[in-house]
């Protein structure tokens, strides 16, 4: 493998090996060995970045949109290039897959991209006045101050590039705390808008305890903007302390997305995307396909199909064999989460079909599972589990399907298989969520908006939304002088 790089914070252009609050040790999930150590930033670390992101904001905002665009386009150029080595140091932190480690980069190379272009393009509006005294009423959105970004581990490349390319791009400076796991994934991006030509001070990065760090930066009279990605209890906690100082917030939170497959489905094409795409990242994606509805006519089908796929998937050390379909938990904190999913089944609370268990091994291995028929106040039916399970429910009837599916109270993605197009479009009208993708499992792309409402969060970032989450709202009403 490349080797793992030495781990450095940046604070105003200056890279930096020592932090105020010591050190962390960062570890390879698919072995349990100790790949690196972290600086961890305490507050004079913070109060530095802060005064970096907050004296480059001038400098940053007034730069001309097709200026900033030059600069994001080239650091996605970079990306790309450094697509393979930085592939390596994904898998070695996370444990994703490489072919799945380099799609999410060259992907989110497009992303920047994407709201490059927006610098570029993204006007005002002119709205036509009333009387004749006035002359122009003017929208324009402004660059709404530094932001901090608070990003985790299990797209530890493109949820750190969406969040700076739509901060950068707006104008914005910015302060990113990527997630204690991958903090080598984070400073490699990071590399790339350096190299690229990124002003001192318009990107920071901090690493460390995210609790007291989360608390320094959102207090701080510098933040305009926090922009999280993590579970909704998290959320919770900072969206309050955001309010308290009066902060923009963008919240993008945990899901657990039904997937509703109608007797009018084709069975098997609906089978291999569901088994496919449930497992990537080992299920560590908040718009993973989890809670599948199957009509009462093709379940039992469904489930054999379903369990035949997932056991026949390759679970292993990705570093070491880029074959493998399946790599490691991320942390020890998520093999305990399964064994409690596991454990409340048996009985009437659901049938494990396949998997179930921890794999024996010094990395955080479990094996893809399915449960079927969990039960409705099941642990499974209930708390996103984040990680490899699937459960699968038989329906009467359609509504009864939508009924579950729109029954908790995340809203962040989710899914409908059915060849008739009546129920189609009305299955995509039903389903109380952010994303709805109906006959495919993907929800996501540089253009368009991605987010959650409920419990999942709310806003967007991800297409022009993506651009606009950075941006304050400005109407100029232009009168005559006089006369
Ligand atoms: P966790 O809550 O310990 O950590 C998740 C992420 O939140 C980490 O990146 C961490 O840095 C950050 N975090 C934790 N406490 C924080 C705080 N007080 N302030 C700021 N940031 C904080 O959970 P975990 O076991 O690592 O991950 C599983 C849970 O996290 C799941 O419930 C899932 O919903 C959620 N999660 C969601 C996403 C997503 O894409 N929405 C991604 C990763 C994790």
């Amino acid at each position: 493998m490349t080797a793992y790089p030495t781990l450095q914070m940046l604070i105003n252009g200056e890279w930096t090996g020592t932090g105020g609050a010591g050190t962390m040790a960062v570890v390879n999930p698919a072995t349990g060995g100790v790949i690196g150590h972290c600086p961890k930033a305490g507050p004079a670390d913070l109060d530095a970045a802060l005064k970096a992101a907050d004296d480059a904001f001038p400098g940053w905002s007034r730069t001309a949109g097709a200026d900033r665009h030059t600069i994001l386009r080239r650091a996605a150029d970079l990306l790309r290039e450094r697509a393979l080595e930085i592939a390596a140091v994904v898998t070695a932190e996370m444990g994703k897959p490489r072919a799945q480690a380099i799609g999410e980069i060259t992907g989110s190379a497009d992303v920047i991209d994407f709201l490059a272009e927006e610098a570029k393009r993204r006007g005002g509006r002119l709205i036509p006045t009333r009387g004749t005294g006035l002359i122009a009423q003017m929208v324009t959105h402004e660059p709404i101050g530094p932001a901090v970004l608070l990003t985790p581990w299990n797209f530890p490349i493109n949820l750190p590039a969406k969040k700076i390319a739509g901060a950068l791009a707006a104008g914005c400076t910015a302060i990113l705390k990527p997630a204690e796991n991958t903090p080598a994934s984070a400073q490699l991006l990071v590399q790339c808008f350096v190299d690229a030509g990124v002003p001192r001070g318009v990107l920071n990065l901090v690493h460390g305890d995210p609790g007291p760090i989360a608390e320094h930066l959102i207090a701080s009279p510098v933040t305009r903007k926090v922009s999280f990605t993590g579970s909704t209890a998290v959320g919770k906690h900072l969206g309050a302390l955001a309010a308290s100082h009066m902060k923009r917030f963008t919240p993008e939170l945990g899901g657990h997305a039904p997937v509703i497959v109608s007797k009018h489905a084709d069975l098997a094409r609906a089978v291999a995307m569901c088994a496919a795409t449930k497992f990537r990242n080992a299920g560590q994606v908040c718009v993973s396909p989890t809670r599948f509805l199957v009509a009462r006519e093709i379940y039992d089908s469904f489930v054999a199909d379903f369990a035949a796929a997932a056991s026949k998937l390759k679970v292993g050390d990705p570093g070491a064999d880029e074959a493998v379909d399946m790599g490691p938990l991320a942390h020890a904190r998520r093999i305990s989460a399964m064994e409690q999913v596991v454990a409340d089944t048996g009985g009437n609370r659901g049938e494990v079909v396949t998997g179930g268990s921890v794999i024996a091994s010094s990395g955080f291995f479990f094996q893809p599972t399915v449960i079927a028929n969990p039960a409705p106040d099941s642990r499974f039916m209930t708390e996103e589990p984040f990680g490899p399970i699937a459960g699968i429910v038989p329906f009467e009837n359609i509504e009864d399907a939508v009924g579950i599916a729109n029954s908790l109270r995340y809203g962040l993605a989710a899914y409908a298989f059915s060849g008739d197009l009546d129920e189609a479009h009305w299955l995509g009208r039903s389903l109380r969520a952010g994303m709805v993708g109906i006959n495919q499992l993907i929800v996501s792309s540089p253009e368009t908006p991605f987010g959650g409402i409920g419990d999942s969060g709310f806003g967007s970032e991800g297409g022009e939304e993506g651009y606009l989450a950075f941006t304050d709202t400005k109407l100029v009403m232009l009168a005559k002088a006089g006369g």
